[in-house]
Parts: structure tokens; C-alpha cells; sequence
């Protein structure tokens, strides 16, 4: 197994348990690694700080162990085991209302680079390291004996993920097993998960909470749902009573997934609309007042580098929604951009609150559910900030 020097000093972030090793940290390595392996981590005076897989990009390492042990069978049915009694304690296991929740959230669940989503006895696999990815097998395992007749199948959905350069022979499809259904239950809502086409696993999960929440105050509204993707904001918003509910993204074919949605929980829903257009567009065009928006924009920075034009971007979605909402309605605005922080996040919104010069209030602030955990010492896992807003005069 190749070894891996820490430059003085920084072996610091290790010993707090910071998951990934930058490539700027390393001194020196025995031998040659490859995309993939696991190496094993000393500080300059070469104590034993942890083990990882190894990566030809800025992050160098991601770890696995901050003990010495073996990466074997036991590890990986360990690791699923406690992500799985995990969900458990959130209700998530056995639901008769849910049965869509993420199993496995990478770092939050000591698993960086690993993430496994759950659709109705059927796990979607999205693997972001060359290293995960060598594991497939050992995963597909631990999850067979974690899960046992509850798993139905196992799909792979990784070639949006792993590195655009990584050498791997992944072809996106199905593991193990046999897909019976494609159809889910969120807190009693019914959505249709197409996880071969979809983006990400093909749904967003991580917006549950947040969606109860649209539908406890939509009574009677005009509902808003901007970047509305499968819909999942306009059917609880739908649920909650509302009297009108737009929902609006670039995609068509997101469009035709939020109409199947809506039809699927109302058929003879006649308060919806769905409109194929740019929602910065609508925006200019739009003469109309809301009651509710809900923001929810795909990351406007993947890297830091475009951080200055996304925060930009922020302010220019948000400003226009502050003036197109009715007094006294409701803003939910939310970033999932990793590089931007919730300060960040903040700071655009109250730059475009400003502009519009409207009573503006905060009266909640969101993030993500608790089956995306955040690893304390990994602050970059809160990936998920939400503001709800309340427009007066
Ligand atoms: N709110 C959704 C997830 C949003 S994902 C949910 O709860 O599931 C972001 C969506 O924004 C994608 O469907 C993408 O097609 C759409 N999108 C990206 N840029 C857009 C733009 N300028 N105007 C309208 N939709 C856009």
C-alpha cells in the first residue's frame, strides 16, 4: 500500500478529522499510486494520521478510517449498517408515507465520495471518486445484507459524477436485482422517479422538509414555483389548498414530469399551469402578483472561481421575485451551491431586498433534512441554504 507524507503542519486538519487531503499538503509518497487506491496517511514525523483513496485532482485524498483497519467486507456492511440504523432512528425505514430518503450522504455518513439514494426498494448509486467506484462490489454486497428483502434492485448512475478524466470502464445501468416499480411515496405525494434520465438520482430528496413547509402555508395562495424540475414544490403546494399554482423551468421535459406529477396526485386538477420558459424571462415579462415564489435554482457556482457571478446571479433572481410578491406573501429562496456560504447566501438576498426598498423579514431559515447529515468537521457538507422571507407593503 503506498504511503503518503503530510507536509509539516498539515496533518493539523486530519487530527480534527477533516475528511479530504489536499494535493498541496502531501510531501512525499513511497512508490506510485493509482486513481483509486487506498494509501495510507503519516504526518512528517510519520505517525499514522488515517487511510483513503487516492485522486489525481486538488483533492488528493478522501478518507475512509481514521483508525488502522482493514477495508474489507466488514468495513463496507459496517459503514451501510450504521447509515442505515441511522435512517431508522429518522422514521425513514418502513414508512407508509416515505419511501424516498437518501441512505448514504457521503461525508456526513463517513463515506466521502458515496452517495445512495432510496426509491422504493430501489438504490441508486452515485459514485464521485474513482475509489468508491473500485468498491462497486463490495457495496452492492453490504447493501444485499443491510437491507436484505426490503432491496429490490440496484442501479448505477455515475458517469455524470465520477471525474470527467478518470480512467474507469463505468457504464451507467442496473447492478442486481429487478426494477418492479418506479413510483414513490414523499409524505403521501406520489412521484415517478426516472433515475436513468433524471438529473442527479433523479429526484430531488433534499427538499422533503421544505416542501411540507410550502404546503402547511399555502391555503388559498398564488403559488410560484420557479426551477420547478419534477414538480415536487407545485404538488404540495397543490395538497395545501392552494387557489393557483405556476409552475415554471427551461426544460420541457421537466415541464412534462411536473404535469404527470400534478396529474398523478390531481386528475382533474384545473388550478395548475406549467410553463416551458427561462425563468429570468418570465421575470421581465411577468405583470402578475404571487402570494408565494419559491426559488430554487440549480448551483449558480460549482467552483470558486465563479462564485462573484453567482452571488450576482442571487441577487438578480431574488430582487425580482421581492417585487413580484403580493404584501404580506411569502419568499422561498434557496441556494445549493456548495461554495457559497449561508453568509454569502444572506448577503445577496438582503443586496436585492435593499434594491426593491420592501419590508423584508425573515421568519425561518432552511437547510437540508436530516438524511443529508453534515459532518461537523466537514462544514462544506451544509451544501443547502434556504430563507423564508415574508414581502409586506
Ligand atoms: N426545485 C426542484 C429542483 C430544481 S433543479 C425540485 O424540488 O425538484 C433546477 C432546475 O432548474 C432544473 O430542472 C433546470 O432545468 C432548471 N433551470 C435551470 N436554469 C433555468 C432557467 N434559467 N430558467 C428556468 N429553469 C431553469
Amino acid at each position: 500500500m503506498t504511503h503518503i507524507y503530510l507536509k509539516p503542519g498539515k496533518e493539523q486538519s486530519i487530527r480534527r478529522f477533516h475528511p479530504w487531503i489536499f494535493s498541496g499538503a502531501i510531501a512525499s509518497m513511497s512508490g506510485t499510486a493509482n486513481e483509486g487506491d487506498i494509501v495510507t496517511i503519516f504526518s512528517s514525523t510519520k505517525e499514522f494520521l488515517a487511510l483513503g483513496h487516492y485522486q489525481k485532482s486538488s483533492i488528493a485524498v478522501r478518507i475512509l478510517s481514521f483508525s488502522q483497519e482493514f477495508i474489507n467486507q466488514n468495513f463496507w456492511n459496517n459503514r451501510i449498517k450504521s447509515a442505515y440504523e441511522y435512517r431508522k432512528t429518522l422514521g425513514l425505514i418502513n414508512s407508509s408515507h416515505t419511501t424516498c430518503y437518501r441512505l448514504v450522504h457521503g461525508e456526513g455518513d463517513n463515506l466521502p465520495g458515496l452517495i445512495i439514494d432510496m426509491y422504493n426498494g430501489v438504490a441508486v448509486l452515485q459514485m464521485h471518486s474513482v475509489g468508491m467506484y473500485k468498491h462497486t462490489q463490495h457495496i452492492i454486497e453490504a447493501l444485499k445484507t443491510v437491507l436484505g428483502d426490503s432491496l429490490q434492485a440496484i442501479y448505477n448512475k455515475s458517469a455524470s459524477t465520477l471525474p470527467f478524466k478518470a480512467e474507469t470502464d463505468n457504464t451507467d445501468g442496473l447492478l442486481w436485482g429487478q426494477v418492479l416499480s418506479t413510483e414513490v411515496l414523499e409524505n403521501g405525494n406520489t412521484f415517478v422517479i426516472d433515475w436513468e434520465k433524471g438529473q442527479k438520482t433523479g429526484f430531488f430528496i433534499d427538499q422533503r422538509e421544505n416542501r411540507k413547509l410550502i404546503e402547511l402555508y399555502s391555503q388559498g395562495k398564488r403559488v410560484l414555483n420557479t426551477f420547478c424540475y419534477t414538480g415536487g414544490f407545485s404538488v404540495y403546494a397543490l395538497r395545501g389548498g392552494a387557489s393557483q399554482v405556476v409552475s415554471i423551468d427551461s426544460s420541457q421535459r421537466a415541464i412534462d414530469l411536473t404535469n404527470e406529477a400534478v396529474t398523478l396526485n390531481f386528475p382533474n386538477c384545473n388550478t395548475h399551469k406549467a410553463l416551458a420558459e427561462d425563468v429570468f424571462d418570465f421575470f421581465q415579462n411577468n405583470n402578475e402578483k404571487f402570494d408565494v415564489i419559491i426559488l430554487d435554482p440549480p448551483a449558480f457556482a460549482k467552483h470558486n472561481s465563479a462564485l462573484k457571478n453567482a452571488l450576482q446571479g442571487y441577487k438578480r433572481l431574488n430582487m425580482k421575485a421581492i417585487e413580484q410578491i403580493a404584501s404580506g406573501g411569502l419568499l422561498f429562496t434557496f441556494s445549493c451551491s456548495q461554495v457559497v456560504t449561508k453568509e454569502d447566501f444572506r448577503k445577496s438576498v438582503f443586496a436585492a431586498a435593499a434594491n426593491t426598498k420592501r419590508n423584508v423579514r425573515i421568519i425561518q431559515q432552511l437547510t437540508q433534512p436530516a438524511d443529508h447529515p453534515i459532518s461537523i468537521y466537514h462544514p462544506e457538507g451544509e451544501y443547502l441554504k434556504g430563507l423564508l422571507l415574508q414581502i409586506t407593503d
